[in-house]
C-alpha cells in the first residue's frame, strides 16, 4: 500500500551533501505517516559508512534510503505500534549525463493527478512514474505537473523560471515535495541578491519564461529549452541558469 517514505542523497566525492535536511524530511514523512518513530538521526552514520565500505568515496554516487511501516497482515489499519519499521538503504555510483545541464533538455506538460500530500516523499510514486514516462514516449526528458492550469512541480524535481531577472517558483504547499534542491537554489538566490518570487504560475507563463530549469538532486539544475516542443527564450540555457549552475557547484565542493 506504499506506506513508506524514501530520500535519495547525493554524494559528491564521499561527501552527502545536504544530508541532515534529507534526515530532516524523512523526520517529517514520518512524523505525517504517524510512524511509530520519527527521528532518523542514526540514518547519517548509516549512509556515511556506506558511501565508506563500498569504496564510493571518489566521484558521483547516491545513497537511496526507505523507510516502511514494517511487516504485518494485510489490513487497512496500521499495525500495533510494536511493529518495527523496516529501513532499507543501498548505496550506488552514479553516472553523470553532462550534457543535459550543458544543452538543456525538452519537458512536456502533464496534468497532476496525484494526491494532496506531495509534501510527503511517499514511496508511491506511481503517477510521478507515469509522468516521467509519458515524457519519454514523447522524446522528451521531464513532465511538468499542471494542476487546475497552474504548475505545481516535475515528475522528480522542482520547477523555477527566471522572469525578468527574477526567479519565480511555487510556494512549498502540500502540492509539491518541499525540495532540498529548491531550497539550495533559492538561498544561492538571496546570497547572489537575484530578486526571488514564490507564487503559482500559470501553465501559459511558462511558454513565455526567458529562463526555465528543473531542480532535483540527481539532475541538480537542469535547464529546460523545450516544452511542449515550443522554444522557451533563446533555446539555450540562460544567463540566470548558468550563474545558478555555476554557484550550486561551488556548493557541493564546500558544503
Ligand atoms: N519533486 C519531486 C516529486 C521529487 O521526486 C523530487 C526528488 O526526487 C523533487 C521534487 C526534488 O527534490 P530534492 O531537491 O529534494 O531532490
Amino acid at each position: 500500500m506504499a506506506d513508506g517514505i524514501y530520500e535519495v542523497i547525493r554524494s559528491y566525492d564521499g561527501h552527502l551533501f545536504q544530508l541532515q535536511q534529507h534526515i530532516d524530511r524523512l523526520n517529517y514523512g514520518a512524523k505525517a505517516l504517524q510512524f511509530c518513530q520519527n527521528s532518523f538521526e542514526a540514518l547519517k552514520d548509516v549512509a556515511e559508512k556506506l558511501i565508506d565500505i563500498n569504496d564510493l568515496k571518489q566521484g558521483a554516487a547516491t545513497v537511496y534510503l526507505q523507510i516502511t511501516r514494517g511487516v504485518a497482515n494485510r489490513s487497512h489499519k496500521y499495525p500495533s505500534p510494536e511493529t518495527p519499521l523496516t529501513v532499507y538503504a543501498i548505496p550506488k555510483p552514479l553516472i553523470i549525463n553532462n550534457s543535459e545541464q550543458e544543452k538543456g533538455i525538452s519537458a512536456i506538460t502533464v496534468t497532476d493527478q496525484r494526491w494532496e500530500r506531495c509534501d510527503i516523499k511517499s514511496i508511491g510514486l506511481l503517477l510521478n512514474t507515469m509522468a516521467h514516462q509519458q515524457a519519454i514516449n514523447a522524446n522528451a526528458k521531464e513532465s511538468i505537473f499542471i494542476r487546475n492550469n497552474f504548475l505545481t512541480e516535475g515528475s522528480h524535481t522542482n520547477v523555477l523560471m527566471a522572469k525578468n531577472n527574477t526567479i519565480i517558483t511555487p510556494p512549498v504547499t502540500h502540492h509539491i515535495l518541499n525540495g532540498i534542491t529548491r531550497k539550495v537554489v533559492l538561498d544561492i538566490c538571496d546570497h547572489l541578491k537575484i530578486g526571488i518570487c514564490q507564487r503559482a504560475i500559470h501553465e501559459n507563463e511558462l511558454f513565455s519564461a526567458d529562463e526555465l530549469m528543473v531542480v532535483g538532486t540527481t539532475v541538480e539544475i537542469t535547464p529546460v529549452v523545450l516544452l511542449n516542443n515550443q522554444t522557451i527564450g533563446n533555446g539555450f540555457p540562460g544567463r540566470l541558469t548558468r550563474q545558478l549552475q555555476k554557484s550550486f557547484g561551488e556548493l557541493t565542493i564546500k558544503d
